[in-house]
């Protein structure tokens, strides 16, 4: 079923809760709905929201036409191989499939519980957290292909995950594949993932963990860190964790260090341990964005009513509720600036800026 709504105001349905209107905001369900939509020539020119939870409208004022899957059905299905293929719609609240699959014993989607936003949305972000990227777990994504106004199957490999990153954000334009249902591939007999330090420590001594443990500890870890979005508007991190090239790596140490040396002539510290850096596979080099952003003295950072977390400088958050697109833009643009001149980076945005 197709709803329709001019002049629309979608605050409510961001997290950020910016002031954001749309020239039209459009709901839809079936597939029939985005066969009507293409055929009206909707498609080429509108914008999917899932659950906007990374999303910021820069000027509050977006002409443009808003589509948006309700559609919330689930489907749990065991496979010969032992595994479970859950299928849901696009509109499924991403954290509502993390309970479900932990309240029936399932493994893989613990480590993703209390993101905000849809799975339609998570599909296309790679979104990650504590060791797991929704890539681990995807087997395939159903999307209708707004070119030949059919449904098409993709595989994990045909989506070219990266980090916050997939083929979905490089197409012509937005609506070009729009996801219409996700397959993942969980496990009965899995093994709780923690790779990540923080999250070993909160279960350290436990035994027979189940999903459900799992899921506590990790929404537990995150309420000490990020803002409530019920409470606090916000669109999760902001900027992305940096990768570099080893050489690079050695350049912004060095660089660091001479500044640390300029300011306090008694810095002798060794510049490998000034810039924290995780070596990956391919022997590049990913930083801490929030690391960068603290250290180069931007935490206390302010534009209007947007500011940063206190307890996680990565998050720009609404402070007083009244913050605009505006000023989130002049805050990331500051703290950019910021870190460009300490450090020699260029921090990218992970959240999608819409004008
Ligand atoms: C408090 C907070 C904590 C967060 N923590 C994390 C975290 O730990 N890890 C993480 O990775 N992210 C995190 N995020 C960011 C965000 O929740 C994720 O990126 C989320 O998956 C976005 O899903 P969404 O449904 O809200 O998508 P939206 O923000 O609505 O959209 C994101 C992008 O996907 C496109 N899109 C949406 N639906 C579809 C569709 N059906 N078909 C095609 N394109 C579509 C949109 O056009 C847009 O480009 C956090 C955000 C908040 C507010």
């Amino acid at each position: 079923m197709i709803t329709i709504h001019e002049n629309f105001d979608i605050r409510k349905l961001t997290t950020f809760g910016l002031p954001a209107e749309c020239g039209r905001f459009i709901e839809y369900t079936g597939e029939d709905d985005l066969q009507k939509m293409r055929a009206e020539g909707i498609l080429r020119d509108a914008l999917p929201l899932g659950g906007g939870s990374n999303m910021l409208f820069t000027t509050g004022s977006f002409p443009g036409t808003v589509i948006h899957s309700t559609s919330r059905e689930s489907l749990l299905r065991p496979q010969s191989d032992g595994s479970v293929e859950l299928t849901l719609s696009a509109g499924y609240p991403l954290d509502e499939a993390c309970a479900m699959a932990a309240r029936v014993g399932l493994w893989g989607m613990e480590n993703l519980s209390g993101i905000p936003g849809n799975i339609g949305g998570a599909a296309v972000q790679n979104v990650g957290a504590y060791g797991t990227e929704l890539k681990d777990l995807l087997k395939s994504a159903v999307c209708f292909d707004s070119e030949v106004g059919e449904l098409v199957r993709l595989s994990n490999g045909d989506c070219r995950y990266g980090y916050r990153d997939s083929a979905f954000k490089h197409m012509e334009y937005p609506c070009r594949l729009i996801v219409y249902a996700v397959v993942l591939r969980l496990a009965p007999n899995g093994a709780p993932n923690l790779a990540y330090s923080r999250l070993a420590k909160a279960l350290e001594g436990r035994s027979g963990l189940t999903p459900m443990d799992v899921r506590r500890a990790i929404i537990a870890l995150r309420n000490q860190k990020l803002p409530d979005p019920a409470k606090v508007g916000s669109a999760g991190s902001f900027f992305k964790n940096p990768v570099v090239s080893a050489a690079e790596y050695e350049r912004i140490c060095a660089r660091y260090r001479e500044n640390m040396v300029a300011e306090d002539g008694n810095a002798q510290a060794d510049a490998d341990q000034l810039v924290p850096g995780h070596v990956n596979a391919s022997g590049e080099v990913k930083l801490s964005a929030a690391w960068l952003i603290d250290h180069a003295g931007c935490k206390s950072f302010s534009v209007g009513g947007a500011a940063l977390w206190p307890s996680q400088p990565l998050v720009i958050v609404n402070a007083d509720g009244h913050a605009t697109g505006a000023d989130v833009v002049a805050l990331e643009e500051r703290i950019r600036r910021r870190v460009q001149s300490v450090f020699g980076i260029d921090l990218q945005p992970e959240v999608i800026h819409i004008p």
